[in-house]
């Protein structure tokens, strides 16, 4: 317990970086800190020219356009996906398609992850030709997946064990921002290594906020999507109940969204079709966030709360409606179809 609590202290001592503060493409070198001869020991071994090779690994729907913006930052790519089909448009615009994250890590001294979950992860990192076979030492590997904090210590550990860094940065903003370099990216890790950290993630993403030790990224992540999910429920019950009450749901969402129930699920997500244009829900909730992803997502929230005494009556709840969508066919859907599954779950 005392262990989670400096871990959410940690987190409240928040450094914020944006865009507008960014170095200079290929300037961290200049701004890195010296005076830490331990992080001097395990960046020197690791390329320093901006522009050398960076390693992607998970080329989903957030993976796919983040990797994108590397590319037009310039950066020469080193692909992996466990679904061939996710690396082939990579393979097309001339980047270097490898068979697995060992591969990757042979040719590649910056890597970056962005996998579903905690066993994806670990398969990654610690599998029989994950990243650890052939990790270079100095490496940097940043792991944007969202996991179990508990995880991303553990595999901190490990990469530490075989002389290269590791960093927790796990995103907020969806398919969306990471489409347009918008993410916000929340960094665990060695503080010292955060400038590196910055010049890759600052490419895909317009806020980078170094949280604490490694694990902490992941705690905020967590606290983040545990609210989404609440507000995005919200939202949804509101908006039915309007709909039933005679409101035309366009208007009810303008005024929500110039009075005090006004939030990101309401004015940039709105989950009721035809209220807004570009969202999944106008498109069958098709991409976006996954409802399995967000029922993950829940449930490290309630691992996190069990181990921290935390009490979160509605972080509960919202864990097992997700849960329950999954279970009756929605765990494909973007989650702000749980507008859907409202409507479909009345009876009377
Ligand atoms: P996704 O399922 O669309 O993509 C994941 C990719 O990883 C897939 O292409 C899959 O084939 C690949 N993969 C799985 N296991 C692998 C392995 N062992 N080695 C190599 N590749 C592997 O998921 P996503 O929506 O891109 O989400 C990725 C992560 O980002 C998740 O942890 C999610 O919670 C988080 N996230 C997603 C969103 C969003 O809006 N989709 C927003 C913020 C954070």
């Amino acid at each position: 317990m005392a262990a989670s609590l400096r871990l959410l202290g940690a987190a409240s001592g928040l450094r914020y970086w944006s865009r507008r503060l960014r170095p200079a493409a290929g300037s961290f070198a200049a701004v890195k800190p010296l005076n830490f001869l331990s992080g001097w020991r395990r960046t020197e071994a690791r390329s320093v020219a901006s522009k050398t090779p960076v390693g992607f690994i998970g080329l989903g729907n957030m993976g796919n356009p983040m990797a994108k913006n590397l590319m037009k930052h310039g950066y020469p790519l080193i692909i992996y996906d466990v679904f061939p089909d996710a690396c082939k448009e990579f393979q097309d615009a001339g980047e270097q398609v490898v068979s697995s994250p060992a591969d990757v890590a042979e040719k590649a001294d910056r890597i970056i992850t962005m996998l579903p979950t905690s066993i994806n992860a670990i398969e990654a990192y610690s599998g029989a030709n994950g990243i650890l076979k052939k990790v270079k030492k100095g490496s940097l590997l940043i792991d944007s997946s969202t996991i179990d904090p508990a995880v991303s210590k553990e595999l901190a550990k490990e990469v530490e064990k075989m002389g290269a860094v590791f960093m927790d940065a796990p995103v907020s903003g969806g398919v969306g921002a990471a489409r347009s370099g918008n993410l916000t990216f929340m960094v665990g890790g060695v503080e010292d290594e955060f400038a590196a950290a910055q010049e890759l993630l600052g490419c895909m993403g317009s806020n980078v906020v170094y949280c604490g030790a490694v694990g902490t990224g992941q705690a905020a992540k967590i606290c983040n999507n545990m609210l989404l999910a609440i507000s995005m429920i919200g939202t949804a019950e509101a908006m039915n109940l309007g709909i039933r009450l005679g409101l035309d749901p366009k208007l009810l969402a303008k005024i929500l969204n110039m009075s005090s129930g006004r939030c990101w699920s309401s004015d940039t997500y709105n989950p009721v079709p035809g209220v807004m244009d570009g969202v999944p829900s106008a498109n069958n909730y098709q991409g976006g966030f996954g409802t399995t992803l967000m029922a993950k997502d829940l449930g490290l929230a309630q691992d996190s709360a069990t181990s921290t005494k935390s009490p979160i009556l509605l972080g509960s709840l919202a864990h097992q409606i997700y849960r329950m969508m999954c279970a009756k066919g929605y765990s494909k859907k973007d989650f702000s179809s749980v507008f859907q599954f409202l409507r479909e779950e009345e009876t009377f």
